[in-house]
């Protein structure tokens, strides 16, 4: 990775990825301060609403689900934030609809715990329709089986860490010769121990040891989750055996689901990086997102 050091101020890195939030949700505005200098909005934003100070973006519109799927009856969710599809037919109407709202991904659902979710064919039809479009398609899958039918289905990547079951070693491995998955650890708990967390935290050991690619994101809007890094979500990712060079690695991905964002910031940390791994974590959440103009003044 290339870093350099600027004599007596700081280290910059490439601009810090939080590849799941919902700007719908929150004030993006304020994320670069706290560190993240790109973002994947993975629903409910819609592009009308872009205002400069927002970190670079690639985002997915709506939500694909089933009808009456998840997130459609959330509290949270917004009925126009949600596409239904039900048959082979919407699937393509869908994909074009996020498409023509310059969607460069596809974020479609598979909660099987909260509502109906999308049989074989429709998911199929989603994900060839999705890859036509050249639109990776970013899954939440979850409860029992749901990541290993959107794997097989040709998924790009989980929205989240499968946090609904221990995954076989075998389809890990496989997963992770292919995909990419998502953090979001500390939204199971955020601290607090939970059975979610720790079945996440060992599916992300193994896919991360199994050479799968990680990707750091927090699902920022669900919860009470930090504007900006969030060391919690960091320390999990050091738990599950990534070295803090990998977790720069899953903040820095130059062409995350192979998508190209802007790279209008770089991230800006006072102070070199400290040998000590325990004040790694520390020393990283103290990083800006500096356009290169404001990195000059530093300088
Ligand atoms: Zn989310």
């Amino acid at each position: 990775m290339t870093t350099h050091f600027l004599v007596g101020r700081g280290t910059v890195l490439p601009g810090f990825l939080d590849a799941h939030l919902h700007l719908a949700l929150i004030d993006g505005t304020v994320l670069p301060s706290g560190g993240i200098a790109r973002a994947i909005d993975l629903g409910g934003w819609l592009p009308d609403d872009l205002r400069t100070s927002m970190p670079d973006l690639a985002y997915a519109h709506q939500f694909i689900n089933s009808p009456g799927g998840y997130p459609s009856r959330a509290s949270w969710a917004e009925p126009a934030w949600s596409c239904a599809v039900a048959s082979i037919a919407d699937a393509t109407t869908a994909v074009d609809l996020q498409a023509a709202a310059g969607a460069s991904v596809l974020k479609i659902t598979l909660n099987s715990v909260a509502g109906p979710v999308f049989g074989a064919e429709v998911l199929a039809a989603l994900v060839g329709r999705a890859h036509e479009r050249s639109l990776p398609v970013v899954a939440h899958a979850e409860g029992a089986g749901q990541a290993d039918r959107a794997f097989t289905a040709g998924v790009d990547a989980f929205a989240h860490t499968p946090f609904s079951e221990r995954l076989a070693d075998d389809l890990v491995t496989a997963m992770a010769a292919r995909m990419s998955w998502i953090s979001t650890l500390d939204i199971h708990g955020w601290g607090r121990p939970t059975a979610a967390f720790e079945i996440a935290s060992d599916n992300l050991r193994r896919f991360h040891a199994a050479g799968g690619r990680v990707l750091y994101g927090t699902d920022l809007g669900n919860g009470p989750l930090p504007l900006g890094l969030n060391s919690g979500e960091i320390a999990a990712l050091l738990d599950a055996g990534l070295t803090p060079g990998e977790v720069l690695t899953a903040l820095c991905s130059p062409a995350p689901l192979g998508l190209t964002l802007a790279d209008s910031r770089v991230t800006f940390i006072p102070g070199e990086r400290p040998r000590d791994p325990l004040d790694f974590t520390d020393w990283l959440c103290t990083a800006r997102a500096l356009t290169r103009p404001e990195l000059e003044v530093l300088a």
